[in-house]
């Protein structure tokens, strides 16, 4: 049979046995979460389009150009989220605001319309966290660390923060114009992306690749900073040097989403050999809760590129998806099977069993494909209390009570 249908361009089905690395890395990244005071909060995964184009900017090549905007049976203009950030924000705000401080992660599939390659897909995965009411640059740093240590546990080696900062939007408005200027007398040496952007967005420029060269002379915003933005900056490269946060400034950095003002950053993965090498980005966006109708809040976050992570971690040695895979090997002692399965599924061990009656070589095979830890054989030992135990990657075998056996294979 032909295969008919395909996953759209850009997208990926990720099947066992990978899924479980997926489900790890989530896992981690809550846990991580949590240990840092962060809470988790869900949100639709499609929003009203005119959320993404005022809040991430409508001169940002996100708005322009990357999102997947349907208009739904009632008229409404819809967008598959293309971050997360716009929707975790309108929630506090439609929640009454923030008070004091809060502290929020979230996780799940975002979509852009993406000329897609290896680590840049249509539909991909975050994990962020956001430290909403704080603004302090120990909030910064807080955030910039939560990031690296996620990146450590996930084992993505020679990880280096790159990190600018833009400025505060008052102080912006003179470095807009000169940057301007100095675009202006050499437009035309400029991509013609880059000439259309003078105009609506002069900072795009900056992180422009294919005028790389010339913007490299460019005036950058980090030599512009007002007092405030100055100190707050050194703040933020005390607290990484305190934590020993590997940091490199990295001048044309302004990122692509507006909202951010001060600091802004990413993670590079200085070894990996891929053309996607940001493992994930944050900043402060101090300005975004007024802009969409909330209370002043001061905020940083940052979003971590899960697809991309699990490429620069590489392959690692598959853990047993199974603690037990029940082998029965006389039918008449198939309820005792199914019996035994319930009871340690009941205690927490992953357990599974092959239903289908087939031979005890049958079943063997099946606990391999089903990457199980041990085979717990029902045979004729049952009479006396007892099962054979089978350690699948060793073939040592013993003999235990079923009594115990939960402790036993626990104790593994
Ligand atoms: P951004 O805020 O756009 O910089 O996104 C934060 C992180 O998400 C990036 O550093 C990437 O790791 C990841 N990311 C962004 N866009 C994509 C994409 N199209 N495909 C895969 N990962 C992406």
């Amino acid at each position: 049979m032909p295969v008919t249908y395909r996953a759209p361009k850009g997208t990926d089905d990720v099947l066992p046995p990978e899924s479980r690395a997926w489900l790890r890395a989530e896992k981690t990244f809550i846990d991580l979460a949590e240990v840092f005071g962060y809470d988790i909060v869900l949100t639709p995964h499609f929003e009203a389009t005119e959320l993404f184009s005022r809040g991430v900017g409508e001169a940002t090549e996100v708005v322009e150009k990357q999102m997947y905007t349907f208009t739904d049976k009632g008229g409404r203009s819809l967008t598959l989220r293309p971050e997360a950030t716009a929707s975790l924000v309108r929630a506090m705000v439609e929640a009454g605001g923030v008070r004091g401080t809060e502290k929020i992660a979230a996780w799940g599939p975002m979509f852009r319309y993406e000329k897609p390659q290896r680590g840049r897909r249509r539909q991909f995965y975050q994990g962020d966290i956001e430290y909403f009411g704080e603004p302090s640059p120990d909030a910064d740093v807080e955030v910039i660390e939560f990031g690296y240590r996620y990146l450590e546990e996930m084992a993505v080696p020679d990880v280096v923060v790159a990190l600018n900062s833009i400025g505060d939007v008052e102080d912006r408005a003179a470095y807009r114009n000169l940057l301007t200027t100095w675009l202006m007398e050499r437009q035309d040496d400029l991509s013609d992306d880059a000439r259309n952007r003078i105009a609506s967005n002069p900072m795009r420029v900056l992180d422009s690749k294919a005028d790389a060269d010339i913007v490299a002379e460019a005036p950058a915003p980090v030599e512009h900073l007002a007092d405030a933005a100055a100190e707050h900056f050194t703040q933020v490269q005390r607290g990484l040097r305190r934590l020993q946060i590997p940091y490199r400034i990295e001048a044309r950095l302004v990122r692509g989403l507006d909202y951010y003002n001060r600091t802004v950053w990413e993670y590079l993965a200085t070894s990996y050999e891929g053309a996607q090498d940001a493992a994930g980005g944050g900043g402060r966006y101090d300005g975004l809760f007024e802009l969409l109708g909330g209370k002043p809040t001061p905020a940083v976050g940052v979003a971590m590129g899960i697809d991309r992570i699990m490429l620069m971690a590489g392959k690692r040695a598959d853990q047993p998806a199974l603690d037990a895979f029940v082998v029965i090997a006389d039918p008449n002692r198939r309820d005792a099977g199914l019996d035994l399965v319930s009871e340690l599924r009941r205690r927490g061990l992953r357990t599974d069993l092959d239903l289908a009656g087939r031979s005890v070589s049958a079943q063997f095979k099946a606990a391999d494909r089903a990457a199980a830890a041990w085979a717990v054989v029902v045979g004729d030992e049952w009479a006396d209390g007892k099962v054979t135990a089978r350690n699948l990657a060793t073939g040592e075998q013993e003999t235990v009570a079923v009594e115990g056996i939960e402790a036993w294979l626990k104790g593994r």
